[in-house]
Order: C-alpha cells, then sequence, then structure tokens
C-alpha cells in the first residue's frame, strides 16, 4: 500500500505539477490525521458495589499520551509515577469510594452504616454530610412524588429478606422471613418517619436506611463529574460506563456513531428485545424481577419490595428502562416505577421530565412518548 501510494505521488510530480501534489498530500494528511484520531476503546471489566462494572472509554490523543507508561504501570503504586492513572482505574477507585465510605449499610465506617447505628440507639437528630443530604433530599422528593412506592426506609424489611444473600449461586435452604417480623419491621418503615432540616436528618422509630435502590446512579453522578473534568482537559472523546443496571453515555465515539443500549428481554435474559439509540450524555436505569432473586417451593421472590406490604412488588410489571439526564433520577425512578406499574408510573416519570419504557407481565412493551424517539426494536 505504501509503495503503491509512493509511486503515485511520483506519477503526479510529473505529469500534474505541484498544485496537485500539494492537494493530494494534504488529502493524505487528512486521512492519516483521522485514523489516528481514532484511538482503540480502552475497555475494562471489574465488580464493584455488588455488581459488574464494565466500561469503555475513547480517549483523545492528548488523553492516550498522558497516560502512564507500562513502565511506570509495572513501578505500581508505591512510586512516584509521571503519567495519568488510566481513567478506568479512576472510576473504579470513586465507586469503591462511595460504597465504602458514603452508601452501604453493611460496611463499618461508611456514613449510612453510621446513621444507622444512631438511629438504633435512639437518636432522633444526626448530621449528615452535603454529599449524603443532597442524595436523601432526591430520595425523599420520589417517595412523595410515588406516594412511598419508593422508600429508602424499608432498611428493616430488605434485611429480613437477606436480599444480598440472594446474589450468591447457592441459595439452597433459603427461607422467607415471617408474617409476623415483616410487620413489626414495616411499621418501623416509612418515608413519614424521616425529613430533612438543612443537612440534618431526623427521624423517629429507630428506622433504617437502605439506599441500595440508588447507589448505582449516584455513583454514575460522581462518574459523570470526573468525565466532564477529564473532556475539559482535552483528555477524553467520549465513553460508556455501566454500574449493573444503571449506564452511562457521556459524548461521542470518535467513528461518529450513536450510543447504543441494549434492552433486556425479561422473559429470556441472554438477549435484548430492542436497543436505545443515544448520543452524548444520558442515565439509563433498569429495575427488573429477572435481576435478583430465589425461589422456595416453586414461589419466586425478587429483590423490589412493595413498602405497602412488605413483600416483593407485584405490579403488572417485569422491568423498567428510565432514561434520564440524571442517574441518581434515573436509578430511583427505576425503583419507583417498578413497584407502581406502567400507568401510574409513566406519570411518574413524565412529572420528573424522565421516559420510561416498560416490559409488561406478558411481554408487553409500553413506552413514554418521548421514549420512542430513541426505542429500536431488535430485528
Ligand atoms: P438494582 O439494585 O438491582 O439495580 P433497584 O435499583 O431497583 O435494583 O434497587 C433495588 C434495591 O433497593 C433492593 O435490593 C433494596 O435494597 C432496595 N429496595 C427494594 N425495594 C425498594 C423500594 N420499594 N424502594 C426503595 N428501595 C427499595
Ligand atoms: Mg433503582
Amino acid at each position: 500500500m505504501k509503495q503503491f501510494l509512493k509511486k503515485a505521488e511520483t506519477v503526479y510530480i510529473r505529469h500534474v505539477g505541484i498544485l496537485t501534489v500539494l492537494s493530494l498530500c494534504l488529502s493524505l494528511a487528512v486521512f492519516a490525521g483521522c485514523a489516528a484520531r481514532q484511538p482503540e476503546p480502552l475497555k475494562s471489566v471489574d465488580t464493584g458495589m455488588g455488581t459488574i462494572i464494565s466500561q469503555t472509554i475513547y480517549m483523545t490523543r492528548q488523553g492516550e499520551k498522558a497516560l502512564r507508561t507500562q513502565e511506570e504501570e509495572d513501578a505500581g503504586k508505591s512510586y512516584v509515577t509521571e503519567g495519568d492513572v488510566p481513567p478506568a482505574e479512576e472510576i473504579l477507585s470513586l465507586i469503591g469510594d462511595m460504597e465504602q465510605n458514603l452508601l452501604s449499610w453493611r460496611i463499618s465506617g461508611s456514613e449510612i452504616c453510621y446513621v444507622n447505628s444512631q438511629a438504633a440507639d435512639g437518636q432522633d437528630r444526626i448530621t449528615l454530610s452535603r454529599e449524603l443530604s443532597d442524595i436523601m433530599e432526591t430520595c425523599l422528593l420520589i417517595s412523595a412524588a410515588s406516594d412511598g412506592a419508593f422508600d429508602i426506609t424499608l432498611g428493616q424489611v430488605t434485611r429480613l429478606w437477606n436480599i444480598d444473600e440472594w446474589s450468591g449461586s447457592d441459595k439452597t435452604g433459603y427461607e422467607p422471613p415471617i408474617e409476623e417480623e415483616l410487620l413489626t419491621a414495616l411499621s418501623q418503615s416509612g418515608s413519614r418517619f424521616v425529613s430533612l432540616q438543612g443537612n440534618t436528618l431526623c427521624l423517629s422509630k429507630r428506622v433504617q436506611l437502605d439506599l441500595g435502590a440508588v447507589g448505582k446512579g449516584a455513583a454514575l453522578q460522581v462518574i459523570l463529574k470526573y468525565l466532564q473534568e477529564k473532556e475539559a482537559q482535552g483528555k477524553l472523546e467520549g465513553a460508556v460506563i455501566s454500574v449493573g443496571g444503571s449506564i452511562l453515555t457521556y459524548g461521542r465515539k470518535p467513528d461518529g456513531g450513536s450510543w447504543k443500549v441494549g434492552i433486556i428481554n425479561p422473559g429470556d435474559t441472554s438477549r435484548n428485545l430492542g436497543y436505545l439509540d443515544l448520543s452524548g450524555q444520558w442515565c439509563i436505569s433498569t429495575s427488573g424481577d429477572y435481576e435478583r432473586f430465589v425461589e422456595v417451593d416453586g414461589v419466586r421472590y425478587h429483590h423490589i419490595m412493595n413498602p405497602a406490604t412488605g413483600y416483593p412488588a407485584c405490579s403488572d410489571v417485569s422491568s423498567v428502562t428510565i432514561l434520564s439526564k440524571d442517574g441518581l433520577l434515573s436509578d430511583a425512578l427505576s425503583t419507583a416505577c417498578f413497584v407502581l406499574g406502567v400507568d401510574k408510573g409513566e406519570k411518574l416519570a413524565e412529572e420528573f421530565g424522565a421516559e420510561a419504557l416498560f416490559v409488561d407481565k406478558n411481554g408487553q412493551l409500553h413506552m413514554t412518548e418521548g421514549m420512542e424517539e430513541y426505542f429500536r426494536l431488535s430485528n
């Protein structure tokens, strides 16, 4: 190929004149520039927040050049290194920080764990960090707007169901909670027992918080800020980051293509029903009854609870996907809409300027009007 081009250039010099040669060189340079401006994306798959985190990141050439060299990589963290830490590593550690220091009720040392232990000791006013009170504010807003279908005070109920243990492969010997215990736990749950005054959390009934429904969406917001900084430094072109069922698309693909986010078929989770065709920045969260469940004596229990009963929600929905510019909203709304069902769920999503796509128990699709612009059926 190279040889052929050289030959062609010579022929042009002899027969067509210097101007044509210049323009040919220019177009070759542009062509070479285009090819060079499309570095391979950085791809990685890891675990965090009890789920799979997969990242595809398109750096600019400047961003690629600024990365740590292989020698610096090999030297490890104990050495002072010159280059940038690969973005996927930084994003993983941002997610880890959120889980360990802020949101996990299981990890002692996290703020939620501290709040829960204070509440269990009978404290009724607890000062929160700015970060947590901002998250709580949005959660309480959605609780109220969903008539309590979304409820971050279900800590006692979700612990009785022991949802976290379901992610393991061995689910034998599982027993659902006994009704009396559930009723007691329910009597000490409900966002009516919680309010915010500035960044002071006021609570009663020793309620226990579970922010499992928004952890991944809150992580997307932190990742979004990081990507915005990288883009402002001229180092990032675009990215798609998924934290379990919550996905962030950002920026551009160097080839100009759109971001395609698959919608899983709840009836056959190895297949997609279709996909969302998106450009630029979006947050997409899905809540489905196939994501985490146990089966006992032929009865299937999934992980999204109806706060009115303390049992897994049984609306007309198998899965719901929310599309929003904000990750906290998309994640909270997906849980809320799952509990509410298609009709009320659509209204709630629209109230928050989000789009929703439901797959009902019969495999039928329902979507808000705005979602039609983005959804494509699989062939
Ligand atoms: P996933 O965690 O699989 O993305 P969701 O975002 O729908 O799914 O969150 C479900 C988690 O939220 C549960 O594991 C539980 O911790 C908590 N949860 C369950 N039911 C509710 C509810 N009605 N409102 C708020 N949180 C809930
Ligand atoms: Mg959610």
